[in-house]
């Protein structure tokens, strides 16, 4: 029996307040507007930025909510006006949009949409400033415009991709966001021709994946970088090549890096959000041609100090968010990457656990344990 234009009841893991654990609860999903499509998620997968919003330190708090953003699943019903989608495609939700419509979204360079850009504050839906989710009328607000924590979600048209349906959803969810973000870092803004050398600042997932696209690029050094030497066993599988804890050192990194390159590395990828890592991976990249990608979300107050002459020697310092891909142009084609075996996904999956044991996740990752925990929804 078709649910489409019902209000459903399911299950979510609904935030209550900042750093509780999540509770699962029956909540009343509204059927999708105006270009709004409703999503049964199979399978979502935990990154920091949930655990960030969930903690609340340093951001708006805003609760009840359901949050979850890297996550993949299938469309159980379309609003008005969505022509591309219908009931029964395999879809990845994404933490930012492309309406296809403003400037950004006709300019090949960016992706950083007018209308559907991450929106961290938002709660509701654009549509009509409400939100598709209640317990008892009473409304809990959604997160990035994705609630993947929940059996059903509704997500604007403009952040979902349509993938392959022989995707195995359990893996491809993880492109929904970090695994997508570093890798595109890699081969869509640092370019490293093969045979290059690449430094990876931080060994996270984010880095992982950014590891992953120099491997995948064809770079003959992949040096990685991070301050946490247990890092640096699980990022051999990542193809990293060699290890440098600034730590270990009584130089500044760059400096130990330009003499390991003789000169400096071809490219560099900065995934730690510290200010100092950044300056770092800028003047560690060689002169006359290196190209250093910044990723990590740095604090408020942070300023990037460096002198001219290292950018006037013919460096090039450059930024990225979500890899520079378009969610709905250019995801599909990652997941066909996974699907012809140039990319892999496996080894960034670390931990699965069931839907109501999700609490679980959220310890992993304080823990600092593994790299990504999939919560499956069925179980
Ligand atoms: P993570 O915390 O798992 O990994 C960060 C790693 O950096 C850690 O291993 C840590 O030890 C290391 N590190 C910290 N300071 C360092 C320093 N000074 N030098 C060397 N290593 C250092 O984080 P993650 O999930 O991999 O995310 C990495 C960054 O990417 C975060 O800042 C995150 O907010 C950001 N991010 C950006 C985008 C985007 O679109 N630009 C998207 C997602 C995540
Ligand atoms: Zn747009």
């Amino acid at each position: 029996m078709s649910t489409a234009g019902q209000v459903i009841r399911c299950k979510a893991a609904v935030a209550w307040e900042s750093g509780k654990p999540l509770s699962i609860e029956e909540v009343e999903v509204a059927p999708p507007q105006k270009n709004e499509v409703r999503i049964k998620i199979l399978f979502t997968s935990l990154c920091h930025t949930d655990v960030y919003f969930w903690d609340a330190k340093g951001q708006n708090p805003l609760f009840p909510r359901i949050l979850g953003h890297e996550a993949g699943g299938i469309v159980e019903s379309v609003g008005e006006g969505v022509t591309d989608l219908k009931p029964g495609d395999h879809v990845l939700p994404i933490f930012t949009g492309e309406c296809k419509e403003c400037a950004h979204c006709l300019s090949e360079e960016s992706n950083m949409c007018d209308l559907l850009r991450i929106n961290t504050d938002r709660g509701e839906m654009i549509h009509d400033g409400k939100s598709r989710f209640s317990i008892n009328g009473k409304p809990i607000y959604h997160f990035l415009g994705t609630s993947t924590f929940s059996e059903y979600t509704v997500v604007h048209v403009g952040q979902v991709a349509k993938i392959n349906p022989e995707a195995p959803l359990d893996k491809v969810c993880v492109l929904s966001c970090g695994m997508s973000t570093g890798f595109g870092a890699t081969v869509n803004v640092a370019k490293p021709k093969k045979g290059q050398s690449v430094a990876i600042f931080g060994l996270g997932a984010v880095g992982l994946a950014a590891a992953e696209g120099a491997r995948v690029s064809g770079a003959s050094r992949i040096i990685g970088v991070d301050l946490n030497p247990s890092r640096f066993e699980q990022a051999k599988k990542f193809g990293v090549t060699e290890f440098v804890n600034p730590k270990a050192h009584d130089k500044p990194v760059q400096e130990v890096i330009v003499e390991m390159t003789g000169g400096g590395v071809d490219r560099s990828v900065e995934c730690t959000g510290s200010i100092q890592a950044m300056i770092s991976a800028f003047e560690c990249v060689h002169d006359g041609w290196g190209v250093a990608v910044l990723v990590g979300v740095p604090n408020k107050d942070d300023a990037f100090k460096t002198h001219p002459v290292n950018l006037l020697n013919e460096r090039t310092l450059k930024g990225t968010f979500f890899g520079n891909y378009k969610p709905r142009t250019d995801i599909p084609a990652v997941v066909e990457k996974y699907m012809n075996q140039e990319l892999e996904l496996d080894k960034f999956i670390t931990h699965s656990v069931p839907f109501s044991e999700i609490n679980k996740a959220f310890e992993l990752m304080l823990a600092g344990e593994g790299l990504r925990c999939v919560i499956r929804m069925d179980a």
